[in-house]
C-alpha cells in the first residue's frame, strides 16, 4: 500500500493512501505542529494505515465523510472511540449510523460496527477545524443521496468521493442514485473551482480539474 503527498501548505500536508476491499482512497491532513489530523473517509484498514502514515503523536480529531457506502466506512468507530468527531451529510447519515443496512443492501458479507454521526453538513458549509483548515463543503447528490465534496483552497485540492474520478463519473444504479443530478452537480459545483485544483477521487488515481474538463469520456 503506497502512500503519497499530493499537497503541502506551511505546517499542513495532504497524503492518500488506499485502503479495504476496493482500494478507497483514504486523505491525510496533517498538522504536525498542532498534532492533528483530519481523514477523509474511513474505510476497513484506515486506522492501521493512520498509525503508519500519521507522525508520532499525530491524533485524528475529524473524519469526514464523502458518502455513506460501505467501502468508505468501516473503521469510523474505531476513530470515533479515540474521540474524533464524525461529519457527514444528513442524507446518509442513517446508513452510517445502522451500516448493516447498508450491508445488506450491497451484499456484502461483513461485520460493520455503527459510527454516531457528529455533525451535520450542508451545502454550502464552510467547516474550520480548530482554526487551522479551512473547508468548504458541496452537496453534490446523485451517487448517493448524501454526496459531499470538500474543497481545500489552500491545499489547491478537491476530496471528490465517488462523483468524480479521473476519466469518468460515479455510477448512478444504487439507492439515491440519480445521473442528471450528478452530472449538473459536477460541473456547477465541481468545474468551478479553479482549473489548477487537484482532483482526489474516491477510488483511482488524482486529476485536475481541467483535465476533467477536457479529458472526462462521461461528460462528453
Ligand atoms: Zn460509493
Ligand atoms: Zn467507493
Amino acid at each position: 500500500m503506497k502512500c503519497r503527498e499530493i499537497s503541502s501548505d506551511g505546517d499542513v500536508t495532504v497524503r492518500i493512501t488506499q485502503c479495504g476491499h476496493i482500494d478507497t482512497n483514504v486523505g491525510f491532513i496533517e498538522n504536525r505542529a498542532r498534532g492533528e489530523a483530519l481523514l477523509i473517509d474511513a474505510p476497513f484498514g484506515a486506522f492501521d494505515a493512520s498509525v503508519r502514515i500519521l507522525s508520532a503523536g499525530v491524533k485524528p480529531v475529524a473524519v469526514l465523510f464523502t458518502h455513506c457506502h460501505w467501502d468508505h466506512i468501516g473503521d469510523a468507530h474505531i476513530f470515533r472511540k479515540l474521540g474524533a468527531k464524525m461529519y457527514a451529510h444528513r442524507l446518509d447519515r442513517p446508513w452510517i449510523e445502522h451500516p448493516q443496512m447498508m450491508a445488506l443492501v450491497s451484499g456484502i458479507d461483513e461485520q460493520f460496527v455503527p459510527c454516531a454521526i457528529d455533525v451535520d453538513v450542508d451545502d454550502g458549509d464552510v467547516l474550520d477545524i480548530n482554526g487551522w483548515l479551512r473547508i468548504m463543503c458541496r452537496w453534490c447528490p446523485g451517487h448517493a443521496a448524501g454526496d459531499l465534496i470538500f474543497h481545500m483552497e489552500n491545499l489547491r485540492c478537491v476530496f471528490t468521493g465517488d462523483t468524480l474520478f479521473r476519466g469518468c463519473i460515479g455510477r448512478t444504479d444504487l439507492p439515491g442514485g440519480d445521473e442528471k443530478l450528478l452530472i449538473s452537480g459536477i460541473r456547477d459545483k465541481i468545474f468551478r473551482l479553479p482549473d489548477d485544483t487537484i482532483v482526489i477521487p474516491g477510488h483511482g488515481g488524482t486529476t485536475t480539474v481541467c483535465g476533467e474538463k477536457i479529458g472526462n469520456e462521461s461528460l462528453m
